[in-house]
């Protein structure tokens, strides 16, 4: 394996830093990931360098931003096996595509009586765009529930389908328990009965190759941010020739294509109809940056080191006692847990103390904390940079903790 995780780990200038007098743990990769140099170096050549906005220019800088921003859509396309580059929109991040499937597909599809599939392991994300609409259009949310050990009761998800229904938002997924869920076949049981389907991958693309068209979905959506790349940048995909026919969400400049205060307006083609107003065009370009770090690595070995981090993590584990983890046997990218009572605020302050980052809280996910009764848990995430040697100094620091605190 060429794989070179000193190689990787040189490549992430923060993991040099300490926190708490001690070595930075990061294990908080599923909110949001660290930046490689090369990502960092491409938004700050191109603020040195090329800065000027898009689109509207005639002058030289003008164009070779827009041309880098529409290389990076190219690049995206490709990166997730889009069959054209016009299905790729510039978002904020998945929570901003999400919205606008929802405003605009949404609002032009859903009617008084309908009703949209979601699952009960959710992110806010995937369940408040939805709630919104249903309560705007007189349509009902319907939830997949889920099963004690974390996975989507799949047999349920059938008959949860009726001819009223029109989309299924599912999560690839977990961003609590790590699930993956099988969306493939998920997606064919929707297409069956003509419904389409919204596939939420934040918690995805950064760990395995993504093909919208193997899968087949609909509607795709991830966050820069999460894939080694910049805040403030994200992807909605959309087949196109549904978004050719979604009526525009925002409006604005970049958008349209004609403007009259008589004649009305008249939009741009899409992609650009869905994104008005000047876009973040510096973290465009560090995304395209974070994609071509990602493929310079090759995309089968770092899942392959990830899934082997991910089983020593989970055996390494055991040895804390009083610790619950929640999730199933086969998890992707994260493990949440709590010790013993403790809050896990609590145990991420500790874990803090010795220079762990995780994430504590309900992680956007409160129908889930419902699910398993409980107010919060920490939640440790694992992406490129980590190591075993990581995962033994979370493992002592909750020893630790748990003498403490008994
Ligand atoms: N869905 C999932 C599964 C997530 O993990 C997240 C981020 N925690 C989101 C949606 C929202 O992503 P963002 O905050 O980047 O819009």
């Amino acid at each position: 394996m060429s794989f070179s995780i000193e190689r990787v780990r040189a490549d992430f200038p923060i993991l040099n830093r300490e926190v708490n007098g001690q070595p930075l743990v990061y294990l908080d990769s599923a909110a949001s990931a660290q930046k490689p140099q090369a990502v960092i170096d491409a938004e700050l050549n191109f603020y040195s360098h090329g800065y000027a906005a898009v689109h509207r220019g005639i002058h030289t800088l003008s164009a070779e931003a827009t041309q880098l921003m529409e290389n990076v859509r190219n690049q995206v396309s490709r990166f997730i096996n889009a069959r054209t580059p016009e299905e790729i929109v510039f978002v904020r991040g998945t929570t901003e595509g999400i919205n606008l499937v929802a405003n605009s597909w949404g609002r032009a599809n859903i009617h008084a009586g309908d009703n949209i599939i979601i699952s009960a392991m959710e992110h806010h994300a995937n369940i408040v765009p939805w709630q919104m609409l249903c309560e705007q259009m007189g349509a009902t949310l319907r939830v997949i529930p889920l099963n004690q050990d974390g996975t989507l009761q799949l047999d349920v998800f059938p008959t949860l389908i009726d001819e009223r229904t029109k989309l299924l938002a599912i999560t690839q997924v977990s961003n609590v328990l790590g699930t993956e869920n099988p969306v493939r076949e998920m997606i064919a049981t929707a297409h069956q009965a003509g419904v389409k389907v919204l596939v939420d991958g934040a918690q995805a693309i950064m760990h395995h190759a993504i093909d919208v068209q193997a899968m087949e979905c609909d509607f795709y959506l991830f966050s820069g941010h999460k894939i080694y790349g910049p805040t403030g940048i994200g992807v909605l995909y959309a087949r196109e020739e549904i978004l050719q026919n979604m009526p525009p969400w925002e409006g604005g400049g970049s958008m349209i294509a004609s403007v009259s205060l008589t004649e009305g307006t008249t939009y741009a083609a899409s992609p650009w109809r869905f994104e008005a107003g000047t876009p973040n065009t510096a973290g465009i370009i560090g995304l395209g940056a974070a994609l071509r770090y990602i493929e310079s690595l090759n995309l089968a070995e770092v899942s392959e080191y990830e899934r082997s981090l991910m089983r020593y993590a989970q055996q390494a584990l055991q040895a804390v006692p009083d610790l619950t983890i929640y999730g199933p046997e086969h998890r992707l990218g994260v493990i949440a847990f709590n010790l013993g009572k403790h809050h896990a605020y609590d145990v991420g302050s500790f874990l803090d103390n010795y220079g762990i980052a995780v994430r504590t809280g309900h992680h956007c996910a409160m129908p889930l904390m419902a699910f398993y009764k409980v107010p919060a848990m920490c939640r440790a995430s694992f992406a490129i940079y980590n190591t075993e040697e990581e995962v033994d100094r979370l493992v002592a620091g909750l020893q630790r903790i748990h003498r403490l605190l008994g």
